[in-house]
């Protein structure tokens, strides 16, 4: 992703935010659909080695933000799950592996969105994505416990409004696919999880 331009990605924004791009022109304005699932990858770095364990990382701090920087807040925003990707040692590269198996995963995936359509049947969404306002506070209800484990991760890690209705709406989801019908802190913890670009203050 930081090959692009930094405003080159902020155009992303809104198609990732309302499911469409506007184009405007002096006497008109036309909005296309738009609604995309974004998957993107980038290194930790420009060489790629930071935090590797075997290789040295030949970056100036500088020019690591300066790399980092071409994703703005915002847009880190917008993007539900991050997920750091380390490199696979060789031994676990030889390992079988017994992991669940994509039909497994893929019958999972289809309960999860059944049960999703099913519950939002008078919402007129389909998807725990698209949950907002009293929607998302009716079907991703807290226990105390789940409030004040949010209240702290919010505090602590400065999540932004937007990112706090992202963990609500992911943590749904992973109770889905558990098929569980009440959010756990276990459900909220996994979800933060998913938040690591924010964790590290958008730097
Ligand atoms: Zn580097």
């Amino acid at each position: 992703m930081p090959e692009f331009k930094k405003q080159v990605l902020e155009v992303l924004r809104q198609p990732l935010e309302d499911g469409e791009v506007s184009i405007s022109r002096s006497l008109i304005t036309l909005k296309y659909p738009a609604d995309v699932m974004l998957v993107a990858a980038m290194n930790p770095c420009p060489c790629g080695y930071l935090s590797d364990e075997t290789h040295i990382c030949t970056c100036s701090p500088l020019a690591v933000q300066r790399y980092r920087s071409r994703l703005s807040g915002p847009l880190l925003d917008r993007i539900d799950l991050h997920v750091d990707v380390p490199a696979v040692p060789y031994e676990e590269l030889k390992k079988t592996r017994s992991d669940v198996d994509s039909a497994t995963m893929r019958a999972r995936i289809l309960d999860a969105r059944e049960m999703q359509s099913t519950r939002y049947a008078d919402e007129r969404i389909t998807l725990n994505a698209e949950l907002t306002g009293s929607a998302l506070e009716k079907h991703c209800v807290l226990k105390e416990e789940g409030h004040d484990f949010l209240k702290q991760a919010v505090e602590t890690l400065g999540l932004s409004a937007r990112a706090y209705t992202r963990v609500l709406r992911i943590a749904r989801t992973i109770a889905d696919l558990e098929k569980t019908a009440s959010l756990s802190v276990d459900h909220l913890a996994e979800a933060i999880n998913y938040r690591t670009m924010d964790r590290q203050g958008n730097v």
